[in-house]
């Protein structure tokens, strides 16, 4: 069953060019990709329901844009605050530092700006600006319960849990806004320009990271583990930030990987998505490994059993693509729009 639109067409919700499918996923084995059945039935089987539920389908389409070469979920949707925490059991990890961090803060050098970060985990970010004294002021949004606790400690920094689009225009305008790793999770991005403009001074500097499409790609292709919605529902090009950020008054000025991670790092993170995907045979060692509920049991066993996975993938290694991409996008102050050119009839 199709849960594309009528004739199998669908448009891009960055470009708006056409859209052709790449692969398709039931919710089954959704549900399986994020909770082994074996590992916990009931949390199992909710959340096959609940994907149900939010695709309106037994299964979802990932499509790729033959213009800006945007990989997206059709239907395009956003997991819900339920299905991630059935998803991480309210216990996710924040890594403490991340190679896009580095980048901006190295952008945004000698000045001292308002800023926003949206999903800002448990603050590691902005506890490195601060001490780098690049902040007069910030503002962050968090879901996670316990990370806000942790950011409610940091100094000249006020927190809410309310999604971004809620957030009052009173609150900025902000010389710099910060998304790390958040993009990739959203459905509606002409929706979330339309409230960085809102939010944003009319010189603001954005900055967004995403995971590297080519990364993802090769992930899929070496390792067998898919890039599961609706955790993440984009696969970002440069192309595609560009078609959403333009209308928006945003023009991208830098974009970088993470170049220097050291392809060792690369093949172990590969290496142990590899395990991962040994793991969808419910049959298989690595299934039961999986299987084990306890994660201070299962963590050390899987990292032992990845070894071999990465001895598998050895001769990948330097062809595996870094894994973060870096976008520095800045505001330009909108043009004069010519009034003897065509207008639009509202
Ligand atoms: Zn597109």
């Amino acid at each position: 069953m199709s849960s594309t639109n009528a004739g199998g067409a669908a448009i891009c919700p960055a470009c708006y060019g056409h859209a052709r499918p790449l692969q398709r996923h039931t919710a089954e084995n959704a549900a399986k990709h994020f909770i082994p059945p074996q590992r916990d039935p009931q949390r199992y089987r909710q959340l096959e329901a609940k994907l149900r539920e939010l695709w309106q389908a037994d299964s979802v389409e990932m499509r790729q844009c033959s213009r800006c070469e945007f990989t997206f979920a059709d239907p395009f949707l956003a997991g819900t605050p339920e299905i991630y925490n059935l998803i991480t059991k309210s216990d996710e990890h924040y890594p403490r530092d991340r190679f896009e961090f580095g980048m901006t803060i190295n952008a945004l050098r000698d000045r001292k700006v308002r800023l926003l970060e949206i999903g800002a985990g448990h603050g590691a970010f902005l506890q490195k600006a601060h001490t780098a004294g690049i902040i007069a002021s910030a503002h962050a949004t968090e879901y996670d319960i316990g990370a806000i606790n942790r950011l409610q400690w940091l100094v000249n920094t006020t927190v809410s849990a309310e999604h971004f689009k809620e957030l009052p225009m009173s609150l900025g305008p902000f010389d710099a806004i910060c998304m790390f790793q958040v993009l990739e999770h959203l459905d509606d991005p002409h929706g979330l320009f339309t409230k960085l403009a809102e939010l944003a001074t009319t010189t603001a500097d954005l900055f967004i990271s995403v995971p590297n499409s080519a990364g993802v790609f090769v992930q899929e292709l070496l390792t067998g583990f898919w890039e599961m919605p609706p955790n993440h529902i984009g696969r970002w090009t440069i192309q595609a930030i560009e078609s959403v950020a333009l209308p928006h008054g945003f023009r991208i000025v830098d974009s970088q990987t993470d170049e220097d991670s050291s392809s060792l790092s690369r093949a172990w993170r590969m290496a142990r998505y590899r395990f991962q995907a040994r793991a969808y045979n419910e049959d298989s060692l690595a299934g039961h490994v999986s299987a084990i509920n306890d994660r201070r049991v299962r963590g050390p066993l899987k990292r032992v059993m990845a070894i071999w996975d990465l001895a598998f993938l050895a001769r990948h290694v330097r062809t595996i693509p870094p894994h973060s991409r870096w976008f520095h996008l800045r505001r330009e102050p909108r043009r004069e729009r010519g009034r003897s050119g065509p207008q639009l009839i509202a």
